[in-house]
This record gives structure tokens, sequence and C-alpha cells, in this order.
């Protein structure tokens, strides 16, 4: 099934930590740049709630799921994500960091599993 659409996506400065809701760009294009800082941001997908500005540790965790290659890209993947790697309202960046290990090594083994799976039925 293909992605859903959207007009707009959230665009996100950790630098400066603020988000934009700006038009997603074709992929492989540039990422686009900050209004603030001109730094490169990061498309975090539509699904994606910014942190408060002055809320840093919630920030320091959405850096996390980003630089594992988490994003809010649709309902699914931002209920994933809630249940599964946050959990709670306000978890520790340790405890986050801990489930992405565990998440990512899960995935890996699934992926293994598939391949395979799929190599013993061309036999
Ligand atoms: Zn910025």
């Amino acid at each position: 099934m293909p992605d859903k659409v959207f007009a707009f996506t959230h665009w996100a400065c950790f630098d400066c930590r603020k988000s934009f809701a700006k038009e997603p760009v074709a992929r492989g294009s540039a990422a686009r740049k900050c209004p603030e800082c001109a730094r490169s941001m990061i498309d975090m997908g539509p699904y994606f709630e910014p942190p408060r500005r002055l809320n840093k540790k919630r920030w320091n965790v959405m850096k996390l799921l980003v630089d594992n290659g988490y994003r809010f890209r649709s309902e699914g993947s931002r209920s994933y994500i809630d249940t599964f790697i946050l959990q709670v309202e306000n978890p520790r960046l340790a405890d986050v960091e801990e489930r992405i290990r565990a998440d990512l090594a899960l995935r890996s083994r699934r992926r293994r599993a598939f391949i395979d799976g799929s190599k013993n039925k061309r036999k």
C-alpha cells in the first residue's frame, strides 16, 4: 500500500529546537534549510509532535530516534514509537537508547528470518 501523500511534513532543526510545517521534498533532493540558522533540517514526518523549545531532554530523545532511523511518517509509525520505544510520557534517554537497541536487534533478526524463508521457498 503506498504511503498517503501529505502536503506538509514537520521539518525539525535540532540546533534551534524548532519545527516548521513545510512541504516535503522529493526523495534524494536536498533537505530544507532552517529559516533561522540556515542549517539542514530533518523531515520528521507529518505525525511528528515537536517538543517545546525549552524541553531539551525531549529533543534529545527525538534526536536519538532520528539518528537510529525512526520517523513519524504514518499514524502507525507514531504509535509504534510511542508504544514500544518511548513507552511512557517522559522517558529517560538511557531507557530509550536501550529500547532502540533491542528494537533494532529484533528487526534485523526478523529481516534475516524473512530472507532465509524466501531462500528456502526458491529451492
Ligand atoms: Zn535552526
